[in-house]
């Protein structure tokens, strides 16, 4: 069927997102294959309208409630594996992912069980937790170049993978379709009691109600002794830096924030660094008690938070 048929108008985004906030994109449309995708490009290029991507919708603030141009959202499930090599369209979950590599006995994405959202939005954003992230296991990744209308491959030294940062982030013409994964053969009941402490901690920290996980990058020691010397001498001091950085949340914790509420939003009181919508929050409740948080840290400690988030406009 052409994509053309499938392309829908006005669409309310709002279920699509994991925080449960959305807009109206002028034209809508799910792509569940590279052709696919391929497709809708083509066809927003024709019109000359704008276009904007999600997949999982689990990273985002949709902060517009009209967006212009179509909005693409990257869905369905393809992989195979070869080996310790696991390939998988960009759509495919992450988690999916990580559950099939456990059962196969591959080590290397104990980590990424029970993260919502895509594998390509994880190479993107190169997401983590407990220590590792995706730049580890990442062996390459093919991308659809938006601005050339070709195909391209990247290694992963070719990604500028850094800490929730890839050059897939900083080149917006750039969208993943594909991503081989280089996982190892691990012992299969260490790598079982490994994910199962991951998700009990998991369970225990994430709060329930509707989020997009952590709204602020952790801080990397090398970055905060730029800016405040002695606060991050004293909380090396404190033994607070795991992995050379400290979550966001201990400031947030530190400064009373948690239980701070904003229209439908709040502050978690499980987990300091989520904002929640506790039924009818919008984008500027949200946006609110991100600037408070800010205002107040800074006002505090004389330091900048960084977003996780990544603001959905167009
Ligand atoms: C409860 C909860 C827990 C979470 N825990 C973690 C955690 O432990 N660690 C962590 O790192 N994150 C965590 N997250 C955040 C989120 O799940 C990850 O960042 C995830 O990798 C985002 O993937 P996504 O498909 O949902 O991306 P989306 O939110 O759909 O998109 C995010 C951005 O990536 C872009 N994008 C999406 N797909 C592609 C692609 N194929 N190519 C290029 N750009 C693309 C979009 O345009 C958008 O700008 C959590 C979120 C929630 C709600």
């Amino acid at each position: 069927m052409p994509i053309e048929k499938s392309i829908k108008k006005n669409y309310d985004l709002t279920a699509l997102t994991t925080f449960k906030i959305g807009g109206r994109a002028d034209f809508f449309v799910i792509a569940k294959n590279k052709q696919e995708l391929i497709e809708a490009i083509s066809w927003a290029k024709i019109k000359k309208l704008p276009i904007r991507f999600f997949a999982g919708g689990s990273n985002i603030l949709i902060t517009k409630k009209k967006i212009r141009g179509l909005v693409i959202k990257i869905s369905g499930e393809e992989y195979s594996v070869k080996g310790d090599i696991i390939s998988a369209w960009a759509g495919t979950g992450l988690s999916k992912l990580a559950g099939i590599a456990v059962g196969l006995g591959l080590s290397g994405l104990e980590w990424a069980l029970g993260i919502p959202g895509s594998v390509g939005g994880a190479v993107r954003g190169n997401a983590g937790a407990y220590g590792s992230d995706m730049s580890k296991q990442v062996a390459e990744v093919e991308a659809y170049d938006i601005s050339k209308g070709r195909l391209v491959k990247f290694k992963n030294c070719g990604c500028g993978f850094s800490y929730r940062h890839s050059i897939f982030k900083q080149n917006r013409n750039l969208f993943i379709v594909n991503v081989k994964l280089k996982l190892s053969r691990g012992q299969t009941a260490g790598i079982k009691n490994l994910v199962k402490n991951n998700l009990f901690n998991r369970r225990r920290t994430n709060p329930q109600k509707p989020s997009a996980g952590c709204i602020f990058k952790n801080l990397e020691y090398t970055k905060l002794i730029k800016e405040n010397r002695q606060l991050a001498e004293d909380l090396a001091v404190k033994g607070l830096f795991k992995g050379g950085k400290i979550g966001a949340g201990y400031f947030i914790d530190q400064l009373g924030l948690k239980g701070r509420a904003r229209g439908g939003a709040k502050i978690s009181e499980r987990h300091a660094n989520f904002i929640v919508n506790t039924g009818k929050a919008s984008a500027e409740d949200i946006i609110d008690l991100i600037n408070l948080i800010k205002k107040k840290v800074n006002s505090q400690y004389k330091i900048n938070l960084e977003e996780e988030i990544e603001y959905f406009a167009s």
